[in-house]
């Protein structure tokens, strides 16, 4: 028979939640959160809010409720203890995996009638698109200032210490214009963003990494451009190595501009701020304490991909992502092992009911 966690796991897959049209998951968990007496309320943008009291400090437990697409129709299957999709759906163990450790977790919270330390439970939309619920969370709402995010393809075991800064970098590049038979006469957008694509990618500043994902230029087939633009992104865990490599890139776009002609803007945005925690710090402890209270050794990571432990960190919340045992997220492949639901249970109960 399958442990509570992981038939609410299977339950939640069925209901689709691709991000900004989450809410069929969240009526489903009002309804659960009703059924025990829970206050919760859904705050402007569609986050979920639930809170337990108890005693002590009071601790927040999130998951996002989003998945990415192909998100509709999952059907699931076990085979030796794992759970998988049919393989044409992904499984959408990122994140319903933690929502329905969070639901079990309290379940079992009232039902056995255990002390715990004030609950405050955050599902949060949007995560999968830049963690915009987080983002646009109301913080005057929570009380809590330590948190544990569950949410990682890592093994059950892991602590992510830290993750990384994102940027977004869009790169314009203007030529000029002039018939194909006057090609001589145009400057050739296409041609500037090659260049800059190709150097791009030589060198990379150490600490950092760099991909163009978009590309987009020219109007007419037998025109010499006048733009084309990209777009891409650097990410680092440290803003140092960030604004080194973007540094590079803007002295190899002038570079470039110089030698050809033409102008290379880069636009640059922040998307993510990064974080880092220290392995000494109260609740690392706290939280690795209880990891290996369930019979695991801690193993400490660090995350080139965000969640929303970056914008919990950023707004003061010790935010710490712990690992839920599944792998292949964002594909079809994605799996989870049951045991991984067993074992993520036993750690949030060892963490919830440590009452400081
Ligand atoms: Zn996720």
């Amino acid at each position: 028979m399958l442990p509570l966690a992981a038939k609410l796991f299977v339950q939640l897959t069925k209901i689709p939640s691709p991000s900004g049209k989450e809410v069929l998951l969240r009526n489903f968990l009002l309804i659960y959160f009703r059924k025990y007496s829970i206050t919760c309320r859904t705050d402007r943008v569609g986050n979920l809010i639930a809170k337990l009291p108890g005693r002590g400090r009071p601790l927040i437990l999130n998951s996002h409720l989003d998945t990415v697409n192909p998100c509709v129709g999952i059907k699931t299957q076990i085979k030796n203890g794992i759970i998988r999709s049919k393989g044409d759906t992904i499984l959408g163990a990122d994140d319903k995996a933690g929502v329905a450790s969070i639901l079990a977790l309290i379940t079992k919270l009232i039902e056995e009638k255990l002390q715990h330390r004030p609950l405050e439970l955050i599902f949060s939309v949007q995560e999968e698109v830049g963690c915009l619920g987080t983002k646009r969370l109301e913080y005057k709402l929570i009380r809590g200032r330590q948190a544990v995010v569950i949410d990682r393809s890592a093994s059950v075991n892991s602590i992510t210490l830290s993750a990384s800064f994102i940027n977004r970098v869009e790169i314009i590049c203007r030529g000029r214009a002039a018939h194909i038979v006057r090609s001589n006469e145009g400057i050739n957008a296409i041609t500037i963003l090659a260049s800059f694509i190709n150097q791009i990618n030589k060198k990379i500043t150490k600490g950092s990494i760099s991909s163009i994902g978009l590309i987009n230029g020219g109007s007419v087939f037998n025109v010499v451009p006048e733009k084309a633009m990209a777009v891409g992104e650097i990410r680092a865990l440290k803003r140092m190595n960030l604004k080194k490599e973007l540094k590079r890139w803007q002295s190899l776009a002038n570079q470039i501009a110089k030698k050809q002609g033409g102008k290379i803007i880069l636009k640059s945005e922040l998307l993510i701020q990064g974080y880092s925690i220290k392995k000494d710090n109260a609740f690392v402890k706290t939280v690795s304490k209880s990891i290996m209270r369930a019979g695991f050794s801690t193993v400490y990571s660090a995350a080139l991909g965000a969640s929303d432990a970056n914008v919990f960190n950023q707004h003061g919340i010790v935010a710490i992502p712990i690992g839920q045992g599944r792998t292949g997220a964002h594909s079809l492949k994605e799996a989870i092992p049951i045991q991984a639901f067993i074992d993520t249970e036993k750690i949030l109960i060892n963490l919830v009911t440590n009452i400081q």
